[in-house]
């Protein structure tokens, strides 16, 4: 974090992870949890977390599947209603991250608009150039490794 309070948006990462839905959720808790040496952001185009959950407000937006298989297995789904309203999703999603302290990795704002993956292997590491674009002017450009 840079000391005007925003993300230092030229910071490289071991991993960048597209998309604050619920793979997005899934994949800071995994990463947070199983490779806890690896530095990593998720970069969300949009300005919240949510992905279609946060997206279609529609009335009666709903799941499709049970919320049993469909929600998070390192934070089950405990409500009786098993196919969940979309609003009741959305906020299961902001309890996870408050629960497990993941709020930290998400960028908002930014959105991934090139990434090409070499095949070059660095000490057994995959490097993917990419540019990021945050309110519509590039912000960073790199390589981060994706491990
Ligand atoms: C009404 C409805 C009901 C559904 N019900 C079910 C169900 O019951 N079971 C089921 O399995 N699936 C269901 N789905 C499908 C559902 O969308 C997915 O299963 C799941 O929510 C997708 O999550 P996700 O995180 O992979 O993607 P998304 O929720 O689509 O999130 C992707 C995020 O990535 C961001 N993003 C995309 N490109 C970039 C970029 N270049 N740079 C930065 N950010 C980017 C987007 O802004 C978005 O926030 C349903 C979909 C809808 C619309």
């Amino acid at each position: 974090m840079a000391a005007n309070g925003h993300h230092d948006a030229t910071k490289s990462f071991d991993v960048l992870v597209i998309g604050a839905g619920i793979s997005g959720i899934n994949s800071a808790y995994r990463l947070a949890t199983e490779l806890p040496s690896a530095s990593f952001a998720i970069l969300e185009a949009r300005n919240e977390i949510g992905g279609t959950w946060s997206l279609f407000k529609y009335p009666g937006v709903r799941s499709d599947s049970d919320l049993h298989t469909f929600g998070f297995a390192f934070n089950p789904w405990k409500k009786s209603n098993i196919i969940a309203s979309g609003d009741s999703i959305l906020e299961y999603m902001h309890e996870t991250l408050d629960k497990f302290d993941l709020n930290k990795y998400f960028r908002f704002g930014q959105k991934l608009v090139v990434s090409l993956l070499s095949s070059v292997w660095k000490k057994s590491r995959l490097t993917a150039p990419h540019r990021v674009r945050t309110g519509g002017k590039q912000t960073s450009s790199g390589a981060s490794r994706l491990t």
